[in-house]
């Protein structure tokens, strides 16, 4: 090997790139047929996420992964379950979408990146390998024997080039494989969400996700997981309009919140104060990939597909698309066939996700149409179009 050459690396049978909820459910999902795993994750500590609120939909998924998440002593720090929604939406007054009247009676608001660590706890149990640290640099294609990827993967010690018979992109909105093997991202809109964090001395038992429709965007906010009272609070613009740059600095974030009618003056009665951290950003349009994947591939979760968090859709949907690409990658492994020959599980998945993304984007454009108060704002006039 000549000096600086990536060090040659294990021989797996799944090479996730990616450790959110899409990679660890498709980790746990092949690791638990048996199948060797290697789940390559680069953040070994990061200090916030965005995405706590779990849809009542998915709470079926979560239990499957996870086990029973709730509320009970010793997990009260954790996670709290959510009631419903409220919403200022399509007039000034709030309407409760109740979880009650759900299969599932609830949906869960957790610690974000202590429900991520315990899925990757989870994967590790089932078998699979977390190198932590690891980023996904390139790949390509090997055409002979069983093998049909050669990965190279980045950790701070050096490169390591990794073989394997399948490769998974769980990268989230950055879809790495996706884009190194030339697959184009489609993308429907700017969304960018500014996120501050809020904390009160008064105590505050909201079991309710709350939004809030404004002229240039609208609000999420929720109490989080914990004893002492923190609230997130977001808004959602898109990030080529001026409001954009309005809330991307504290004082401009605080005077976008004073000129709403609900979220504002439910923190204002709580006694909440901003913290000392800077406003957060993170993109939240909507968008694909061109191809859900190909020849011995496949894209899960966001990486796949990533909506808009009115959806409240991401982490459900990450979870599930991770779960059936799993248990597709396992058929097709079992099935061994030749290079470029019976790919019929993976043209499957990518039919279903095809089908996944047509149901979404109705949903959305319907969910935008339903807010009236705005039409003539450019941010809204972008979705009635839509
Ligand atoms: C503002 C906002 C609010 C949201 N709120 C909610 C919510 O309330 N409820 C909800 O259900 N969803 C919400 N979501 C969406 C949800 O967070 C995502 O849909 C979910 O995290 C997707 O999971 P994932 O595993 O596909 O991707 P991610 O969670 O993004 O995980 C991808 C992983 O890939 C890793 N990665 C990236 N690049 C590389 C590389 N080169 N090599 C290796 N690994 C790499 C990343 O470090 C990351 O750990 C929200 C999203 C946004 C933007």
């Amino acid at each position: 090997m000549s000096a600086g050459a990536p060090a040659l690396g294990a021989t797996w049978d799944v090479v996730i790139v990616g450790a959110g909820p899409a990679g660890c459910a498709a980790a746990i999902t092949l690791a638990g047929f048996g199948w060797r795993v290697l789940l390559a994750e680069p953040r070994t500590a990061p200090r916030f996420k965005l995405g706590e609120s779990i849809a009542p939909g998915a709470m079926g998924l979560v239990r499957q992964f996870l086990g029973p998440l709730d509320d009970t002593p010793g997990q009260a720090q954790a996670c709290f379950r959510t009631a419903g929604n409220v919403s200022v939406w399509s007039g000034p007054q709030p309407e409760v979408t109740d979880f009650f009247y759900t299969p599932s009676q609830h949906g869960q608001c957790v610690d974000r990146l202590l429900f991520d660590q315990a899925l990757r706890d989870r994967a590790v149990v089932a078998g699979a390998q977390i190198m932590a640290g690891g980023r996904f640099v390139s790949c390509s294609r090997l055409t002979e024997g069983q093998l049909r990827w050669q990965v190279v993967l980045a950790q701070s010690t050096g490169q390591s080039v990794h073989r394997t018979r399948f490769l998974l992109d769980a990268s989230g909105r950055a879809a790495v494989v996706g884009r190194a093997l030339g697959v184009a991202a489609q993308v429907v809109d700017t969304l960018f969400a500014y996120a501050q964090w809020y904390d009160s001395t008064i105590e505050d038992r909201d079991c309710h996700t709350r939004i809030e429709s404004g002229p240039a965007g609208w609000w999420y906010s929720n109490r989080l997981p914990g004893a002492a009272a923190r609230r997130l609070l977001v808004f959602h613009t898109d990030s080529d309009l001026p409001t954009a740059r309005t809330a991307a600095r504290k004082a401009g974030f605080d005077a976008l919140l004073g000129a709403s009618t609900h979220l504002g003056p439910l923190l204002q009665s709580k006694g909440y104060l901003p913290d000392d951290m800077p406003i957060r950003g993170a993109s939240a349009g909507s968008q694909r990939l061109q191809d859900f994947g190909g020849a011995d591939w496949l894209a899960v979760g966001d990486a796949a597909q990533a909506y808009d968090p009115l959806s409240s859709q991401g982490i459900w949907k990450a979870l599930d698309s991770g779960s059936e690409a799993g248990h597709l990658v396992h058929y097709q492994l079992q099935a061994d066939a030749p290079v470029g020959q019976d790919q019929s599980y993976i043209r499957q998945y990518m039919a279903h996700q095809d089908q996944r993304w047509q149901q979404y984007v109705a949903q959305r454009n319907f969910y935008y149409r339903q807010q009236s108060r705005w039409c003539d704002d450019v941010f809204w006039r972008r979705r009635m179009a839509a």
